[in-house]
Order: structure tokens, then C-alpha cells, then sequence
């Protein structure tokens, strides 16, 4: 074999690898990491295979081994051929998924000098270009210098003699890291909330006397993973309900610690008949000698039960050697799940997260390659954690668009990828949710998944009867206005609030919108302020006093005249989180009230907190009504909570997105999920101008039959995923006369191309300016590609490259 065909980090086309000839010293195997010549430039390239023949006649030599042994495994150079040709993008953005972090994108090498002496005594030195030998005496001052200036001094052609200096062995280069950031974890700790009569310890039961006296006697730093595993969770929540207790999350310096085994007492819960099934028919095919792919919808309400039958199945996995991968939406929003898991393998979870410093990235993933870990957590980027026994891919909430990659190439979904993974290797996929995404559950209905239901919520050990769904009621804000209530809460809404102010217990209220209001208008001319980036309306944010581009974040002054004809009736319309933790304050001006969404979550301006600090307030009962965008619908889990207003379910309803109905309804459920998870029954208001809408009905009654059942008919009538696929275009250009150009072209071409073909079943819709028309200062067009069988209709196409093509997009605005 004296060929190898490589992926190069190019811009080139799906799938498209390059031969190169191996130089007789070097020995080469798929998977490893190479620098070879591509044009003028030397670029990294991932070995494909080895080949007996080249495709093209004339091959230039691999320059050097990155890595002296492959570090892309087999099935993930597969899975990087299908990431390439399903996302349309190029092999190597597709394996830099794979790689470890830090060799992909921006790679820093250093260049290093030989010992002097050595160098000088080596013949071969007389023979350099004289500039070669001054860098290199240069180099012999500095230790060593960063690739980019060693090339400055090596001149012209510099890339080609620094690769003649490395193979003469007269110089190193090693690949370096980029710099580390910080990032603060936490650990959620129990306290007592003193004082505690002595009554009121004695009438509890005695397993609950226990916890309450052992917490105690660790006097606030008895962990509440720990609490958890020796105690149940069920059995801690029922003394949380009482009131007894606090949590405590504390900022830590390290990653968290695992527990330790010595300190856990292995208590199990017993399964309900239902769990039991679903995980029976689980491991049933984990067991399947032939250990065919195989994936499973496990469809269960918030409570239900579910993260205890993944983490039973993983168990199985682990038990017989197997390791697992187990995704979640957002690991900041999950800290939850996070303990449980850790709790439930101690010492055997790696958790991968954005804010691991580039060191503690690049250290865990070889760690985990050299098999430190059975279990790998984290966001979608997890799945490409370099497991060698995979044997289980649990994907927690299926549903979340986080899944998806929007932001930079290749845009996969981590599910679709997780489903080919398991494919390539025989792992069983385990895809969750309380709401599923109603494109899986029809492929469920089909058959393509196994249907593993857990309709009912798990009651507590103790047999109190809470932890039903909470009670739900739609509230018609034109009832309100007409009679008279102008206020942002309903006479319902504000009664119970009241009520739970009075008894101590808390309120979340839910709005999906940030800000104080989201458009500022002239009343003498109607002028909308507007970012002069970006064609969306400003929004008005009362903290800081001034105009915020929710699209580009750029401010500026609230404006005192109209731009447009210089009136000063400035007016605010419509409400965002800040304006409603104003109302709350006016309306109850004692009550301690907490803001949490995208502008709180990371402590921006002095008088914010982050995230840890609005949760531990939360936690402790400090905080009474906390309001806040969909942060606060994901994964808190805070018994005391026991009432949840939805300021205005509307918004984002109508957007021009098919999907728009069915992310309000999975938004309005996980919020209705947050009250009354202790043992106070929960209520739910849902302030709406559409009461009659199918997503908010749906939503009241936690009906997802009903949700699925609607979007199916839409779906078919207007021939929308699943029935078809989508394949999105995007133009984005200063000038908006050339995207515009382009996007009619590639229309006018597409529609050409699929007459030809007498494809009647592939539509073009579109071209039209996106939405927003404008994006930090760039003009957008856009067009859709409906239909089946895409990838055939699209092979060899080439919009050019200002265009984004996005296969299976989950927004198309
Ligand atoms: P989901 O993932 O569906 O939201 P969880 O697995 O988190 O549900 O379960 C909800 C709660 O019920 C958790 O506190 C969990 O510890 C508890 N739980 C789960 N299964 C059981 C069981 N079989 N018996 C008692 N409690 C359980
Ligand atoms: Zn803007």
C-alpha cells in the first residue's frame, strides 16, 4: 500500500478525499492525523484508507505523521463519511468532530531547536539557505518560537523549508494548546433550616428523622448527591416539602468530585411495573447476542420515571464491560441529572461541558480514549467521545433544538448522528422525552423506533398523594381587558400569587421574551425604533435604561426625540421578564423577587447574579417569585414551588415556522412540569389571547395525543417533515441586490433541474428574504428545498460559496 487517500481541511465537497503518495520511511494507518501538500499550503488531513492506486497520476508525498498512531477509530471515520455526505459539508469538518480538542481549526505549533552543539557538529547544516541558518541561530536564542514566526524568518517559502528542517530532524514542531479559561462549578449542598423544635423532629418517621439528624451533625456540608443515594430521593423531597430543609450550591474550585464509593450505601429503588417493562424490553435487546442496532422512544411525563431507566439500562451496559453515552440538552441546566449520574457510577463519569478550560478538554478526551471512564455526559458534542465499548447512546429531552448545530458547519443533529453511531457499532439509542419531538414520534408509530410509554408520575415512597401533574388553568386575557383588568396577571393569577406570599410557598412566572419591552414606538408617527444592524425592533431594558439588539446585542440610548419626525411621545409596548419583575414588585412590594434569563444567567452587570447564586436563592426559600424566559422551564426541580403563571403563552406562536406551535406546546409543558413536584399539589395559569389555539389547548390538558394528532394533519396537508424533508438555503450578503441575485439563480436553477428530472415531488420554495431581512448588517435571502430523495435532486449542486446550506433545519426563518 503506497497510496492513502485524505480527508484535507478544505473547503471542498461532501465526501471528497485526495491521494497522496507515502514516503518509503513512513508507515501509515487509517485514522491518523497527517500534514500534507495541498496547492501552496501545507494542511492537515485525516487518513481515510490506504489505497494500491491513486485516483489522479501525478501524487505528492504526505509531509509527516501528526500523531504517531491513528486518532479517528473506524467507526467514527464512518460516521464522519455520513455526517459529510448527509450535512453536505467536507469530510475533514465533519472528523474535526471526532479529533481531539484543540487539533481541530486554529492548531498552534511550536517549533523547537536541537542542542547547539549537536546542531552545529551535523554537516548538513552547510548546506541551508543562509536565512534558514539565521532563523534557526535565532531559534537556538529563543528555546522556542511559535510556528508563525518561525516561518516569518525562514522567508519565501517558508512552509516547504520548514518541512525539509523537520525532516532532517534539525528542528521539532509540536502541536500546542490554545490558552485555558476558568469556569466556577458547583456542588449542591443540605442544611437544616434552623430552628427545628424538638417536636417537630420527633413526629417525623424514623427514616426521616435520620436524614434530617444527619445532615445535621455535618452541619451544612452534607451533599445532596449523597443524601439522594443513601436516602432515596423520594424520601429527601417529602422532608424537603416539610420545610425543613435548605440546599446550599457552592462555587468549587476543581471539578466536581465524584462520590465516593466507601460513602454510599447502595439503596436501591424498586422499580415501578411500568419502568420495569421499559427496561426489560431494553436490556432485552442490549442482551441480543447479535447486539443488532436497535432504538427505543421512551415516552414518559416529566416525573415519570425516566432517568431511572436510563441509568438501569446503562448499568446493564457497564455491568458487562459496555461504556455509554449520555446526552443532555444543556449541562448547565441540568446539574440535577448530573449528581445522579455521578452518584449512580462514582468515579467512572466523565462530564463534558463548554466550560472546561482547553487543557481539561484535551486531557479528558484521552482519558477517556485510554478507557478511564464508563460513562461520558454532556451536550450533543459528546457523542464523538472516543468510546471503544459503546454499548448504550441515551438521549435525554429528544426533543431540544440544542441538538442541532446552528451555528457553524457541520449543522448536524446529534440525534441523527446518534442513530447512525448506533447503526455503525450495535449500541443500542435510547431517546427520551416528556414531549417528544412529533417527527420521532411518528417514526416510533412506524416502527422505526420501539415505543416504551410511562404515562403516569412516580408517587412518593411515603404514599403521599402529590406528584400528580399539576391542575391547569387557561386564562383569556380579552375576558380580562374587557373587564377592565389592565394589569400584566389575570384576577386568578394574582390570587394565587397572593395566597402562596402568604403561605410561604413559591411562584415561578414564565415569559418568553427578555427586556422590558419589546418595541419602542413614536405615538405622533408610529416610527418603530429598529437596530441599525439587524431589521428587528429594539427592546427597551429598564436596567440599564437603554435599547438592546436582541439579534447582534448592540445598545444605545433610549431615544428622546423620533428619528423620524422629532415628536417626544415616546411610548413601550408589550412586556419582557424585567417589566414583569416590576409589575410584581409594584403590585406586591414586600415580596423577594428573582430574575432569571440570558442577561442574569451569566452575573453580567453588578446588581446580577449567575446562574448558581438565582438557584440557590431558589433552592433556600429566599426567593418567592422567580421570574424568568425558558431557563427556568428546563430541569428545576424545587418541591416549595407549587404555583406557575405564563405571563403571555403567545409569543413565538406565530412566526412564520411550522414548528412554531409545536415548541410552544413542549415549552408551556416543561414550564407546567416546574410546580408542585413536592407534596402540595401544584397549580398552573396560562395567560393567553388565544385560548383556543391547538398548542395551548394541548398544552392545558398535557395532552400530547392531542398536539401530535394536529400537527400530523398539518404536517401532511402542507407536506411538511416527516412526510418530506427540507434542505435550507441561506444567502447573507451587505449587498442585498447580490444575495438576492443569487438566491433567484440557484431557485431558477433548482426548479430547472427538477422538471428535467419529471420530479414532481421536489418543491422549491421561495427565494425570500429571511427573518429577519437583515443580521448585523447583512442583507439575508433564503429558500427551501421540500421534497424526498434530496441528496440524489441536490448531488452536485453548487450554490457558491456565500450560501449556507443547512439539510434538516430546525428553524427556517
Ligand atoms: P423523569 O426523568 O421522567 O423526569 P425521574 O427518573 O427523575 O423522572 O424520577 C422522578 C423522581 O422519582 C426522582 O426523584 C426519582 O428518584 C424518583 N423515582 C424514580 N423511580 C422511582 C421508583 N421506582 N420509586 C420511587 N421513586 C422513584
Ligand atoms: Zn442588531
Amino acid at each position: 500500500m503506497d497510496y492513502v487517500e485524505v480527508a484535507v481541511d478544505a473547503p471542498v465537497g461532501p465526501g471528497r478525499t485526495f491521494s497522496y503518495s507515502v514516503p518509503p520511511r513512513m508507515s501509515l494507518e487509517p485514522g491518523q492525523l497527517v500534514w500534507v501538500p495541498f496547492g501552496r499550503r501545507t494542511l492537515q488531513g485525516v487518513v481515510m484508507q490506504l489505497a494500491s492506486a491513486p485516483q489522479v497520476e501525478v501524487t505528492r508525498d504526505v509531509l509527516d505523521a501528526v500523531e504517531p498512531a491513528p486518532v479517528v477509530s473506524a467507526p467514527h471515520l464512518a460516521l464522519g463519511k455520513w455526517l459529510s455526505r448527509y450535512y453536505l459539508c467536507s469530510l475533514f469538518s465533519a472528523l474535526g468532530l471526532m479529533l481531539p480538542p484543540g487539533f481541530e481549526g486554529r492548531v498552534r505549533s511550536r517549533i523547537s531547536g536541537r542542542d547547539h552543539a549537536e546542531r552545529e557538529a551535523d554537516s548538513r547544516i552547510e548546506q541551508l539557505r543562509p536565512q534558514s541558518r539565521e532563523a534557526l541561530g535565532q531559534l537556538d536564542q529563543k528555546r522556542h518560537l511559535e510556528e508563525k514566526q518561525f516561518l516569518k524568518l525562514l522567508g519565501r517559502s517558508g512552509e516547504r523549508e520548514l518541512h525539509r528542517l523537520v525532516e532532517k530532524g534539525l528542528v521539532d514542531r509540536r502541536v500546542d494548546l490554545n490558552h485555558p479559561k476558568i469556569s466556577p462549578k458547583y456542588q449542591c449542598y443540605l442544611f437544616i433550616l434552623e430552628p427545628l423544635a424538638a417536636a417537630t423532629l420527633d413526629s417525623l418517621p424514623p427514616r426521616q428523622k435520620e436524614l434530617v439528624e444527619a445532615i445535621r451533625s455535618e452541619n451544612g456540608t452534607y451533599p445532596a448527591a449523597l443524601a439522594n443515594k443513601t436516602f432515596g430521593n423520594g424520601l429527601v423531597r417529602a422532608v424537603f416539602a416539610k420545610g425543613l430543609l435548605g440546599m446550599d450550591w457552592v462555587r468549587q474550585e476543581a471539578a466536581p468530585e465524584a462520590v465516593r464509593p466507601q460513602e454510599l450505601n447502595p439503596q436501591r429503588l424498586d422499580l415501578t411495573g411500568e419502568q420495569q417493562d421499559a427496561l426489560d424490553r431494553i436490556v432485552q435487546i442490549l442482551e441480543d447476542p447479535k447486539k443488532t442496532a436497535r432504538s427505543f422512544l421512551l415516552h414518559g411525563v416529566t416525573g415519570s420515571g425516566k432517568t431511572e431507566v436510563y441509568l438501569r439500562a446503562i448499568q446493564t451496559v457497564v455491568n458487562r464491560g459496555g461504556q455509554a453515552i449520555f446526552m443532555v440538552p444543556e449541562i448547565a441546566l441540568t446539574p440535577q441529572t448530573l449528581e445522579r449520574v455521578n452518584a449512580r457510577f462514582p468515579g467512572r463519569v466523565a462530564v463534558l461541558h463548554s466550560g472546561l478550560t482547553a487543557r481539561q478538554k484535551f486531557d479528558r478526551w484521552w482519558e477517556i480514549r485510554d478507557g478511564a471512564y464508563d460513562v461520558v455526559v454532556g451536550p450533543r458534542s459528546s457523542l464523538f467521545a472516543p468510546l471503544e465499548q459503546l454499548g448504550i447512546i441515551v438521549i435525554d429531552e429528544e426533543h431540544e433544538w440544542t441538538y442541532k448545530q446552528v451555528e457553524s458547519q457541520p449543522f448536524y443533529h446529534a440525534r441523527s448522528a446518534a442513530l447512525e453511531l448506533s447503526r455503525l457499532t450495535g449500541a443500542t439509542a435510547v431517546m427520551g422525552s416528556a414531549t417528544p419531538d412529533v417527527e420521532t414520534y411518528y417514526h416510533a408509530a412506524r416502527g422505526h423506533h420501539r415505543l416504551l410509554e410511562l404515562p403516569r408520575r412516580i408517587h412518593s415512597p411515603d404514599g403521599d398523594p402529590g406528584q400528580d401533574m399539576a391542575q391547569v388553568e387557561v386564562c383569556d386575557m380579552r375576558q380580562e381587558l374587557k373587564d377592565g383588568n389592565r394589569s400584566i396577571f389575570s384576577r386568578p393569577l394574582a390570587g394565587y400569587m397572593a395566597e402562596r406570599l402568604r403561605s410561604g410557598q413559591q411562584t415561578i412566572l414564565f415569559l418568553n421574551r427578555r427586556g422590558s419591552a419589546p418595541i419602542v414606538q413614536c405615538r405622533d408617527c408610529g416610527y418603530v425604533a429598529t437596530c441599525s444592524r439587524c431589521n428587528v425592533s429594539l427592546t427597551h431594558h429598564s436596567a440599564d435604561g437603554r435599547l438592546w439588539c436582541h439579534r447582534c446585542n448592540r445598545k444605545t440610548r433610549f431615544p428622546r426625540h423620533c428619528r423620524s419626525c422629532g415628536g417626544v411621545h415616546i411610548r413601550q409596548l408589550g412586556i419582557g421578564t424585567q417589566k414583569v419583575v416590576d409589575a410584581v414588585s409594584e403590585r406586591f412590594p414586600d415580596a423577594v423577587v428573582d430574575r432569571w434569563d440570558a442577561d442574569t444567567n451569566r452575573g453580567g452587570t453588578g446588581t446580577e447574579s449567575g446562574a448558581g447564586e438565582i438557584m440557590r436563592r431558589l433552592t433556600s426559600g429566599e426567593t418567592q417569585v422567580l421570574v424568568g424566559t425558558q431557563m427556568v422551564a428546563k430541569g428545576l426541580d424545587v418541591p416549595n414551588v407549587t404555583l406557575v403563571g405564563v405571563i403571555l403563552a403567545d409569543v413565538g406562536l406565530f412566526l412564520p415556522d411550522f414548528r412554531a406551535g409545536e415548541r410552544n406546546f413542549s415549552l408551556l409543558c416543561q414550564v407546567a412540569g416546574r410546580a408542585g413536584r413536592g407534596a402540595s399539589p401544584g397549580k398552573v395559569v396560562i395567560q393567553t389571547y388565544r385560548p383556543d389555539h391547538y398548542a395551548i389547548t394541548a398544552a392545558a390538558s398535557q395532552d400530547y395525543g392531542l398536539l401530535y394528532r394536529q400537527e400530523m394533519q398539518f404536517r401532511r396537508q402542507m407536506g411538511n417533515p416527516p412526510f418530506n424533508r427540507l434542505v435550507h438555503m441561506v444567502w447573507q450578503d451587505a449587498d442585498p441586490a447580490v444575495c438576492q441575485r443569487a438566491a433567484l439563480a440557484m431557485a431558477r436553477q433548482l426548479r430547472h433541474q427538477a422538471s428535467a428530472q419529471g420530479l414532481t415531488d421536489v418543491q422549491i420554495i421561495g427565494p425570500a428574504p429571511g427573518t429577519p431581512s437583515r443580521l448585523r448588517g447583512r442583507h439575508r435571502w433564503h429558500l427551501l428545498v421540500r421534497g424526498r430523495g434530496l441528496h440524489r435532486f441536490l448531488e452536485g449542486v453548487n450554490p457558491g460559496p456565500g450560501c449556507i446550506i443547512d439539510v434538516d433545519p430546525v428553524h427556517v426563518l
